[in-house]
């Protein structure tokens, strides 16, 4: 249920891959198993607000992971030199399948202030994102909020972003997720493979 290459994107530069992208467990476990990357070479821990909802505590303050960004803010998977396009497509995080729709909305609604240039918006085709492949898209986001939510009350030993990230693995169900076809053939015994 990934969004279909939108129209719109011709000719951007891919404006909104220089935007901050926060990155729930779904996020990097899809890319891990279907791009086979490991973790350090896509994830960055970010210091995150008090009442962030991805934040989760750290003996070293309030985290959250993040895509990688290089020092002109591009995220690490924007082809810039063959295709701008983004290199991992068929992977990428809920968020960058939403944009420029907010995720949280049950019908397809423009978030505030979208990077994409104005005269690219004219060719927007709402009809391309589906409420079904938000609603995706929101669940996966929820699930992950409800992980920090329980991590973050409870009682265990908050070390490292490492020890938030191997909870979450745990915690995720990949087997119900509908984002991406690699969702559906993943099954349990993949999740030790899992290594960050
Ligand atoms: S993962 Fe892909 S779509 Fe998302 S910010 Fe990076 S290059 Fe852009
Ligand atoms: S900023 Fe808008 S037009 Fe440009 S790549 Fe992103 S979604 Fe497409």
């Amino acid at each position: 249920m990934v969004k279909p290459k939108q129209n719109m994107c011709i000719g951007c530069p891919g404006l909104c891959c220089r935007l901050q992208v926060s990155l729930t467990a779904y996020d990097i476990a899809r890319i891990m198993i279907h791009e086979k990357r490991p973790v350090h070479e896509f994830v960055a821990v970010a210091e995150a607000k008090h009442n962030d909802p991805d934040g989760f505590k750290t003996r070293g303050g309030i985290k959250k992971f993040v895509l990688i960004q290089k020092e002109n803010n591009e995220c690490i998977f924007l082809n810039i030199k063959d295709t701008l396009m983004c290199e991992v497509e068929n992977s990428k995080p809920a968020v960058c399948i939403a944009y420029p729709f907010l995720i949280f909305s049950e019908k397809p609604v423009l978030c505030p202030k979208p990077a994409c240039p104005p005269g690219n918006l004219l060719f927007l085709d709402k009809e391309k994102m589906s409420g079904e492949t938000l609603a995706d898209c929101k669940w996966e986001k929820e699930q992950h909020y409800s992980i920090v939510k329980d991590w973050n009350v409870s009682e265990k030993e908050k070390e490292d972003p490492r020890d938030f990230l191997m909870f979450s693995f745990r915690e995720i169900d990949l087997e119900s997720s509908a984002l991406g076809s690699v969702f559906r053939k993943v099954r349990r015994p993949f999740l030790p493979h899992l290594r960050i």
